[in-house]
């Protein structure tokens, strides 16, 4: 598996006032989108085009158009949600998928209780957003969802993650053969006894859309 993390000043800059616990949840949902966008510029990097003509006012050129199938969007519900707008902003003609998982409290295990996906995701390239990679079990189990289904590379696209996360991932696909990026805007210390990422900027889903 393969894991980028964005160092760049404006990711940074964002990210801080992301972390602010005074930050509040309108700002929080605007720079988190902001900072979607430019992960998402990273993440992308590998996107399949294909060679087009096309001509200008002046000549003919070569360029590139993004290849069919288009790429798959899947935001991981809920806190996901929060980074799509920022995604297909840059990628306008990709297809969105939904996935909604949550954890097993007997197994401990992330199961899935919502899908919206297409049934068959054969030479798909798939990008997952969700803010925090933590555990990497919620993550890992859309990855296997996904895989299933066909699809032949995936990137996700975390705000925050933890080292703990990144073992786990690295773990679970170590025989997979597949290609796995996490793009990231950092890689943070640890996590805490409660399972959140440390220093972290708590519950993405509470600080996007409040608490319920
Ligand atoms: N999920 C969150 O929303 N925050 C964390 O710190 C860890 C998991």
């Amino acid at each position: 598996m393969e894991t980028l993390v964005v160092d760049h000043p404006l990711v940074a800059h964002k990210l801080t006032t992301l972390r602010d616990v005074r930050t509040d949840s309108p700002t929080f949902r605007r720079l988190a989108d902001e900072l979607v966008t430019l992960l998402a510029y990273e993440a992308t990097r590998d996107v399949r085009v294909t060679e087009v003509t096309v001509e200008t006012p002046v000549a003919r050129t070569q360029g590139v158009r993004m290849a069919k199938p288009y790429p798959l969007v899947v935001p991981i519900l809920r806190a996901g949600l929060g980074m799509l707008d920022g995604m297909t902003r840059l990628l306008p003609t990709a297809e969105v998928g939904f996935l909604g998982m949550i954890r097993n409290e007997s197994t401990l295990q992330a199961e899935t209780y919502a899908t919206r996906l297409p049934d068959d995701l054969s030479g798909r390239q798939c990008y997952v957003v969700d803010p925090m990679l933590a555990t990497g079990g919620t993550l890992s189990a859309a990855v296997q969802f996904l895989f299933d289904r066909g699809a032949v590379d995936v990137t996700a696209l975390c705000l925050l993650a933890a080292p703990e996360g990144l073992a786990h991932m690295d773990k679970v696909f170590a025989n997979s053969g597949k290609p796995i990026r996490v793009v990231t805007a950092a890689l943070d210390e640890r996590l805490n006894e409660s399972g959140y990422i440390v220093p972290g900027l708590g519950d993405a889903g509470d600080r996007l859309y409040g608490v319920v």
